[in-house]
């Protein structure tokens, strides 16, 4: 893993009936977990910790799109369970 997915895999708990990697930290009013991005020449952003997973682990979001969990655990932030949406 890179300094950055290690990160925010350490943010995470892993559950016991499933893959999901649980956010544990800071969490948005909508119930996603969100997290300070640190972004190339660009300084920092919050954004979700899914996107910030997808970032980390995947890679950039197309415009238009929003990364959502297939699993529907609103936390989860596991990459395999991460979907990007068109909105
Ligand atoms: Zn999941």
């Amino acid at each position: 893993m890179t300094p950055q997915q290690q990160k925010l895999h350490d943010m995470t708990k892993q559950l016991d009936d499933s893959d999901c990697w649980i956010w544990q930290g800071q969490v948005s009013n909508s119930g996603y977990g969100r997290v300070m991005e640190v972004q190339a020449n660009r300084g920092t952003k919050m954004v979700s910790a899914q996107t910030a997973s997808y970032h980390a682990f995947v890679g950039i979001v197309p415009e238009g799109h929003l990364v959502k969990q297939s699993c529907g655990q609103r936390l989860c932030i596991n990459p395999k369970h991460l979907e990007l949406i068109a909105v």
